[in-house]
C-alpha cells in the first residue's frame, strides 16, 4: 500500500524509523528491533539509507522487503543520492520494484568531504524526478523545521522544499525538532508558500547525553531551554534520563495532536523499548483522534 493511501483513510498516522545495523556488525540485532516495534502496530517504519549514501549498501533493501514481507507492515526505504550515478540508482530502483516496496523516501544525502562527490544529482529535488519517472512508487521527502544547516534562511529552504514537492513528493518527515513552536511556524510558512502534502512530525525521545548531542551536532537542530535543562540534571544517570526523555518526547507528540498534526514519526534509534513506553502513553490518543475523523 502507498503511504499516501494510509494519509487518506486516517486523520494521524503514527510510524517509525529504524536503521540498519552498522557495517560488518551482526544482521540479528535488526531482528530483535522489529520483533519488539511491529507489534506496536506501526502504519509504516522506514529504514535509513547507509550515511553517506553508500551505493552498493543492500541492508536497507534487505530490511524494507523484511518489514513487508515478515511482519505485513509497509516500509518506507530511504534513498540517498549524492554519492550515486543515474544508472546505479536506477538499478536500486529496480532492485525495490521486484521486491514489492512501493515507498521510497527520496534524499540527497550528507555531503561527505571523504567520498568524492558524483555530479549526475545534486539536490533531492532532482532524485524524485528519476524515481516518478521509474515507476509507481509513492515519494516521501525531507523537510526542516528550523531550516536546512546550508540554507541562508528558512524562507530559501521552504522554496526549495516546494521544489521537491512539484516533482513528486507527497509526504514530508520534518528533521527531529524538540521545540514545537519551531514546527508550527515552519508548518504555517510551508502553507503559505502553496506546499499542501501531509507534513509528519520528526519526534526524537532523549535517552543518551552524548548521543542527542552528536545527533543536534549533525542535524543542527537546536536544544531549547527547558531540554538542557533537563540533560544538565539527569545526563548522567542513565535511569532518570530515559524516564525525563519519553516524557518530554510524549508532552511534545500531545501538544502536537492537540494542534491537528498529521502524523508522529519517531525516529527510535532501534530501541523498542523506549518505542513501546511512547506508544503506551499516547496509543490511546492517537487511536480517538482517527475514531473523530471516522
Ligand atoms: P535537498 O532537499 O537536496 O536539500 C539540501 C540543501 O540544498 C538544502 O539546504 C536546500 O535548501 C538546498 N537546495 C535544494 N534545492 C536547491 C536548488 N535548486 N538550488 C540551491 N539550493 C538548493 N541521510 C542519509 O544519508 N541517509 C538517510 O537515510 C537519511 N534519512 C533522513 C530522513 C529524514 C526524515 C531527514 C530529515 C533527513 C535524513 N537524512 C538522511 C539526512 C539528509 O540526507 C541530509 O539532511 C541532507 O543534508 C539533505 O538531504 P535533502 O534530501 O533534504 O536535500
Amino acid at each position: 500500500m502507498k503511504i499516501s493511501e494510509l494519509f487518506m483513510a486516517k486523520k494521524v498516522i503514527f510510524s517509525f524509523e529504524v536503521f540498519p545495523p552498522k557495517k560488518g556488525g551482526p544482521i540479528d540485532t535488526i531482528y530483535e528491533t522489529l520483533e519488539g516495534l511491529c507489534p506496536l502496530h506501526p502504519d509504516f517504519i522506514s529504514v535509513t539509507y547507509g550515511a553517506g549514501g553508500n551505493a552498493a549498501d543492500r541492508s536497507t533493501l534487505q530490511i524494507a522487503s523484511l518489514i513487508k514481507k515478515r511482519y505485513g507492515i509497509e516500509p518506507l526505504a530511504h534513498l540517498t543520492c549524492v554519492n550515486s550515478t543515474r544508472q546505479q540508482v536506477i538499478n536500486t530502483l529496480g532492485e525495490l520494484k521486484s521486491e514489492g516496496i512501493e515507498n521510497i523516501l527520496a534524499l540527497r544525502g550528507d555531503i561527505n568531504p571523504d567520498i568524492p562527490l558524483r555530479t549526475d544529482f545534486r539536490y533531492a529535488s532532482e532524485l524524485i524526478q528519476t524515481v516518478r519517472s521509474a515507476g509507481d512508487f509513492h515519494i516521501s521527502a525531507a523537510c526542516y523545521p528550523e531550516g536546512h544547516a546550508e540554507s541562508a534562511t528558512l524562507e530559501e529552504d521552504v522554496l526549495h522544499l516546494r521544489e521537491k514537492v512539484e516533482a513528486g513528493a507527497s509526504h514530508l518527515i520534518t528533521q527531529l525538532f524538540f521545540d514545537n513552536t519551531d514546527f508550527y511556524h515552519f508548518r504555517e510558512l510551508a502553507r503559505r508558500k502553496g506546499i499542501q502534502v501531509p507534513i509528519e512530525a520528526g519526534i526524537m525521545p532523549v535517552v543518551n547525553k552524548r548521543q542527542i548531542e552528536r545527533m543536534v551536532s549533525m542535524c543542527g537542530a537546536s536544544l531549547p531551554k527547558p531540554l538542557v535543562k533537563l540533560l544538565s540534571r539527569y545526563g548522567s544517570d542513565a535511569a532518570a534520563l530515559r524516564e525525563a526523555g519519553i516524557a518530554y518526547a510524549t508532552q511534545q507528540i500531545i501538544d502536537l495532536l492537540g494542534n491537528a498534526v498529521q502524523g508522529i514519526h519517531l525516529y527510535t534509534m532501534n530501541n523498542p523499548e523506549v518505542a513501546k513506553k511512547v506508544a503506551a502513553s499516547v496509543g490511546d490518543i492517537i487511536r480517538c483522534e482517527n475514531e473523530r475523523h471516522g
